[in-house]
């Protein structure tokens, strides 16, 4: 039997572009409102092109924004402080979220989530995102001093829920981070599809929206029932 199901969180749970792009929106038409010379739309698509999908720190990101628009120092520390406070008010959850979750409520499933970021950060999301009682664990990689695709952090998650890799699914959406660390573990895997990674061919299922979720469950229980016959 399929005893868990474990989570990814940027780009699984939280869409993390379209936040971000409402987050960036805003920043803009409050902080930099009065340079013409730096059109919103010019802004946006700098930000998304410098962090690269949440892969460079937001430290970096700010410092080739200022070096961008010519901003002075205090405008630039503005902006980066204001990234900290308010880019949790600006979050919005994947397709499907809700009816995922009640779901997984009204199931015997044991839940997990595993985060490669910053804890008080992560913590936030997870907060704006309405789950800080849903998951029976969470792991961020800033606090476990691992990140994902590293085995260790997929196999203290299994052994917090007391279930083998085999009993359990992972969901995320980057290709080699989740799917195939997870399947590495031998967890059994669903992909979420997006328009920034290729699709991965090794992971077992992928699902376009979450409430997809609770058939792909029933279809990898099949097949674990028929695996261990
Ligand atoms: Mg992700």
């Amino acid at each position: 039997m399929i005893k868990a199901v474990i989570f990814d969180l940027d780009g699984t749970l939280l869409d993390r572009k379209r936040s971000l792009v409402r987050f960036v929106q805003m920043q803009h038409d409050t902080h930099l409102n009065g340079h013409a010379d730096i059109p919103g739309e010019d802004y946006i698509k700098h930000f998304l092109h410098y962090d690269d999908n949440g892969y460079v720190s937001k430290e970096k990101v700010y410092a080739r924004l200022k070096d961008r628009y010519q901003l002075d120092n205090r405008t630039a520390e503005a902006l980066y402080a204001d990234y900290q406070t308010s880019f949790h008010d600006h979050c919005v959850p994947l397709e499907g979220l809700h009816t995922l979750m009640s779901y997984l409520e009204s199931s015997t499933l044991r839940t997990g989530l595993i985060t490669n970021g910053l804890t008080t950060f992560q913590n936030r999301t997870i907060e704006a995102l309405g789950l800080q009682e849903f998951f029976d664990c969470v792991f961020i990689s800033e606090e476990e001093g691992i990140k994902k695709p590293a085995e260790q952090i997929f196999q203290r998650c299994l052994d917090r829920l007391g279930v083998k890799a085999t009993e359990a699914i992972y969901v995320g959406d980057h290709p080699d981070n989740d799917i195939r660390g997870a399947a590495h573990v031998g967890l059994k895997t669903i992909w979420v599809e997006n328009d920034v990674y290729e699709n991965p061919d090794w992971a077992d299922e992928q699902i376009r929206s979450l409430a997809e979720i609770p058939d792909r469950i029933q279809v990898l229980n099949r097949r674990f029932i028929h695996e261990n016959q």
